[in-house]
């Protein structure tokens, strides 16, 4: 007995770091302390879900998972099996002598965008122009319900590009071309991580439990500033110029307890950021204090040389000496393995880097819980595409429009329309399309184009739920003059915009809509009244068609729930959304940002017109007894001065 005592009470000893009562440097500690170079390596290697076969993660001690672009297990897959997916993997992990539990990380950027029936909230681009910090947190508790009712604990979230040309194929993903702006919205980051407890000291990583997951702030640093807004290009600044405009949110985000940085495949001033010393771990460890863990790009060391991977040893050593700690190499990951362990040994790259990078990724693992609950369960399963969440998407269309013309004139509001028309038109290719409304890195890496994808509500939907039973809604992607003037409508909707496109694919010089869609604004505006709706990434050409329309509206790229947009495009919400971007009259003049000396915007940073709820329907909702509804007149009246 006294033996088994004893051995009980070594073997308690022993396990310090499985001891969730020891303060976190201790388990850190002792944990590394047991580590051979091979598990520690692991630690730092993150391989993509089709690599990760349990023989691979327990024989690599692979220490993360990743579902790059759309990587799903299976078409519209549901919760539960992507649980079963997500435990699969740990279990590998856990049967390893330590024990150490991986963690699985997802591009969840606009909601959980990947899986089939998540709610999926307009892009960055339009949360901007909400200017609603209050509302970005919210949206960030959603999308980390959405992710954790999938197992899944990390996000790849949130980008805080600071987009300076709307020629970049990812400026959607930023929230505005100001930084100010691109701060504020860090606020997502206690929304997906929660709020840092006073006691945790400054750069310290928080995430606060099995609700929450670790978020990412992306791309370190000046991915939004890049020449021409060429992605993954060279942004040529001074360092007044980074640390003032593309550095701050970084600030805000280490504030706000951020567990882990992503490097930006861009370089600064000829330098790439994967191979920046002196900010990766001069500013953003040293100066910045940040503790959490730096990963790389998808295969981000190898693009550190031109053409990529044409120095692989040189790779290995200049990314990992600047200073990444979790390197994402999703498929030749035994190349990386094998370069960096020889690296080591022949101590190119010194054990203290090793241990730095280590220490860091176990401290987020630590400061998640996922040692004591590395397992998800299916109890947050109906978190997904609740219906809780697709009214928080709903509010965030709402406030994301911009009203950019209405009307002849002030006293002459072409919108908010009337729900009790005869009969109305509805046009453009973006009318009755769930994809393109959703954008790129929607389900697909690139998005998709159709409706078929996952569930929602089309505008055209949204507009047919939203007029009165006795309106004859008639829809018609692309019809001619003729067919307009013959049917004699009261008014059309038109809807058009940008195909979805994500990274360098929708890098574009000419920032035109393409075909058919001026035509379509053409034959029906020049036929019948009519407000075109433009779902885009970033602003675009619209100069030459702007006086045909009596209104029109910025809708960015709005996700599932389209009745955000007929919500105040039939006056049930007023338009309060002002641009968080200018709006270029012709290309030529790109680069243009607010403060600039020539600037002669199309449409002003700032700009956005605004319309009350209409009483009518607000009446009625004080007729039926709807509380909801008087007190949102109520109050919003009472906002306005009215
Ligand atoms: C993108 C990142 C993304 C990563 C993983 C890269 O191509 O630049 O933003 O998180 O892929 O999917």
């Amino acid at each position: 007995l006294l033996l088994s005592c004893l051995s009980a009470f070594t073997e308690a000893e022993y396990m310090r770091y499985k001891d969730p009562k020891k303060p976190l440097n201790v388990r850190i500690k002792d944990l590394m302390s047991r580590m051979t170079l091979a598990e520690k390596i692991g630690q730092m290697t993150q391989i993509e879900r089709k690599e990760a076969t349990p023989d691979v993660i327990s024989k690599y001690f692979i220490g993360s998972v990743l579902s790059g672009g759309g990587s799903v297990p299976a078409p519209k897959a549901s919760p539960e099996a992507w649980v079963d997916l997500v435990n699969g993997m740990q279990k590998a992990a856990l049967s390893t002598r330590l024990g150490i539990p991986m963690i699985y990380g997802i591009d969840a950027v606009h909601g959980h965008n990947n899986v089939y029936n998540a709610t999926i909230f307009p892009h960055n681009v339009g949360l901007g122009v909400t200017r609603d910090p209050a509302l970005i947190k919210r949206i960030g508790e959603a999308t980390a319900l959405e992710c954790r009712a999938t197992g899944i604990p990390y996000a790849f979230a949130p980008c805080i590009a600071v987009c300076r040309d709307p020629r970049w194929g990812r400026c959607y993903e930023s929230y505005s071309e100001d930084h100010t702006i691109v701060q504020a919205m860090t606020e997502i980051i206690p929304g997906l991580q929660g709020d840092v407890p006073p006691d945790v000291k400054k750069g310290v990583p928080f995430v606060g439990g099995k609700t929450k997951v670790a978020a990412c702030a992306k791309h370190f640093v000046g991915d939004g500033g890049t020449t021409k807004g060429i992605d993954e290009n060279n942004t040529v600044i001074d360092s007044r110029g980074l640390f003032s405009i593309h550095m701050p949110a970084y600030h805000d985000s280490i504030k706000k307890g951020v567990a882990t940085v992503m490097v930006s495949y861009s370089s600064w001033n000829g330098l790439r950021m994967h191979a920046n010393r002196d900010l990766v771990t001069g500013y953003l460890k040293n100066k910045l204090k940040f503790r959490g863990f730096v990963i790389s790009d998808w295969e981000g060391i190898d693009r550190i040389t031109d053409p990529p991977g044409r120095n692989y040893s040189y790779s290995v050593e200049a990314g990992v000496g600047a200073g990444i700690d979790m390197i994402m190499v999703p498929e030749d990951f035994t190349k990386f393995l094998n370069e960096l362990t020889s690296q080591v040994k022949k101590n190119i790259i010194p054990m203290s880097r090793i241990d730095d990078a280590v220490k860091r990724i176990l401290r987020v693992k630590f400061v998640m819980g996922l040692f004591e609950s590395p397992l998800a369960d299916y109890s947050l399963a109906n978190q997904l595409g609740s219906q809780e969440h697709r009214d928080l998407a709903r509010e965030a269309v709402r406030k994301s429009l911009v009203l950019l013309k209405n009307g002849e004139s002030a006293d002459k509001p072409f919108v908010p329309l009337p729900k009790n028309a005869k009969k109305i038109l509805v046009a453009g290719s973006h009318a009755d399309n769930l994809g393109r409304q959703c954008g790129g890195w929607t389900i697909e890496w690139q998005g998709v184009n159709g409706n078929d994808l996952t569930t929602g509500t089309t505008i055209l939907n949204a507009i047919k739920k939203t007029v009165d039973p006795t309106t004859q809604v008639i829809y018609n992607e692309n019809p001619d003059s003729n067919y307009v003037k013959t049917n004699s409508f009261d008014y059309a909707i038109v809807v058009v915009g940008e195909p979805p496109y994500a990274e360098m694919q929708g890098d574009s010089f000419n920032l035109t809509i393409p075909e058919p869609g001026p035509t379509t604004i053409s034959s029906v505006c020049g036929a019948v009244k009519c407000v075109v709706v433009v779902i885009s990434g970033r602003p675009v050409v619209l100069q030459p068609y702007v006086s045909y329309m009596d209104a029109l509206v910025a809708a960015w790229l709005p996700g599932t729930e389209g009745q955000g947009v007929t919500d105040v495009l039939f006056g049930d919400y007023g338009f309060t959304g002002k641009l968080a971007r200018t709006w270029f009259k012709t290309v030529d003049q790109l680069p243009m940002n607010v403060g600039d000396k020539h600037y002669d915007p199309l449409f002003p940073f700032g700009f956005g017109l605004t319309t009350k709820p209409s009483n009518r329907t607000e009446f009625i909702g004080l007729i039926f007894g709807d509380l909801e509804m008087f007190s949102r007149y109520y109050v919003e009246g009472c906002k306005d001065g009215v």
